[in-house]
């Protein structure tokens, strides 16, 4: 059924995708409303309504529900219960399913594994002692993840010799964790497709991403041949996992291109910083085409409409050259209104189409 315009979609979730989100949304003529518990909202400054609540908190769990005709998220780590309890009333796309696997890296590579996709070689770890016996079967380097709550690098630990384990291991506070083996790889790059409710997908065109310090630095087309020979295998897997998990709305899978082949790295169940170029560089955005499925609407084409497309994050100070970006007529200028620029925090990013 399609929502018509006008509807509310719910957003959990209040950080710069659901500022983009709530952007594509109302060019289509719906409204956001946004619920999440931080004192500063980039969504909600582009919001019709805000609900600042914790994510645990049942009554305005229910009363948002109340107020929206559809839920979705922009930020993984929500508590799948809460998700649960809203969808007892309100229908919330991706579902809790969805979520569950992507927050958790061991559920995450088993999933994947049981549909024949390959990750690097890891190893469960749920203690200090269990950590030195991962670390005998994996050899090093390696990376220590904790299984929940690690983004843009947070939550790893890098090991480059056994010696490194009890600093690995206080680092990540004894969390329970995998330890990956660090594969040597040529380029890392993302599939982003998008699934509808009545199960037909679109992907668009595979970008390579750059990372700094564990943070996504550059998205870009065209990519690099050893890329483009795996995009075909790369784009069927991430179709099966959507198709297995009865995503609805945007998935991003991301890859490591090793001269062997391509290794799944991880999943993030929504619109993803690696296809902030879609805005300008595709016929319909990631954004537009998520609320789209939310909305129960036609998916529309992800063509690129320049051969060349760049995006790069503005992460931290950088973003205090606003002037300059914004009086360079080759660039798209996209800023989140967030206040203060600290270390590490994306503030904004540009895109850059052609040479
Ligand atoms: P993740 O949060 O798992 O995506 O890790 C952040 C970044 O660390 C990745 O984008 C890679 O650049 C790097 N990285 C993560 N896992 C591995 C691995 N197993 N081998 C080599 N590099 C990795």
């Amino acid at each position: 059924m399609m929502l018509p315009p006008g509807s509310t979609i719910g957003i959990l979730g209040g950080g710069q995708l659901g500022r983009m989100l709530a952007m594509a949304a109302a060019a289509l003529g719906y409204r956001c409303h946004v619920f999440a518990p931080e004192a500063e909202l980039p969504a909600a400054d582009v919001s019709a309504a805000v609900t600042r609540a914790d994510y645990a908190d049942r009554a305005a769990l229910s009363a948002f529900a109340a107020a929206v005709d559809v839920v979705t998220f922009e930020w993984e780590n929500v508590d799948p219960a809460a998700v649960r309890h809203l969808a007892q009333t309100v229908p919330v796309h991706p579902g809790a399913h969805s979520l569950e696997v992507a927050q958790d890296r061991l559920a995450e590579k088993q999933f994947v594994e049981w549909l024949g996709g390959r990750t690097a070689p890891w190893v469960q770890v749920d203690s200090r002692a269990g950590l030195d016996e991962a670390i005998a079967r994996i050899g090093t380097p390696a990376i220590l993840k904790t299984r929940r709550f690690g983004y843009d690098g947070k939550g790893q630990a890098r090991i480059m010799a056994a010696g490194d384990a009890d600093a690995a291991w206080d680092a990540i506070d004894g969390q329970p964790a995998i330890l990956e083996a660090m594969v040597k790889f040529a380029n890392e790059y993302s599939v982003i497709l998008c699934r509808s409710q009545d199960g037909a997908m679109v992907h668009w065109p595979v970008p390579v991403n750059l990372h700094k310090g564990g943070i996504l630095a550059t998205s870009s087309l065209p990519v690099p041949v050893l890329v483009r020979s795996q995009t075909e295998a790369a784009v069927a897997l991430a179709r099966t996992i959507a198709e297995k998990l009865g995503h609805i709305g945007v998935l991003t899978c991301e890859f490591f291109a090793c001269m062997d082949g391509l290794r799944f790295n991880e999943m993030a169940p929504r619109v993803h910083n690696s296809g902030h170029w879609t805005i300008e560089g595709s016929a319909t955005s990631q954004f537009e085409n998520h609320i789209r499925a939310l909305c129960g609407l036609p998916l529309r084409p992800t063509d690129l409409v320049s051969p060349q497309v760049e995006m790069t994050n503005l992460i931290g100070a950088d973003a205090d050259d606003w002037s300059r970006f914004l009086s360079d007529p080759a660039l798209h200028v996209h800023l989140y209104g967030k206040g203060e620029g600290r270390p590490g925090r994306k503030m904004g990013h540009v895109t850059r189409l052609g040479k």
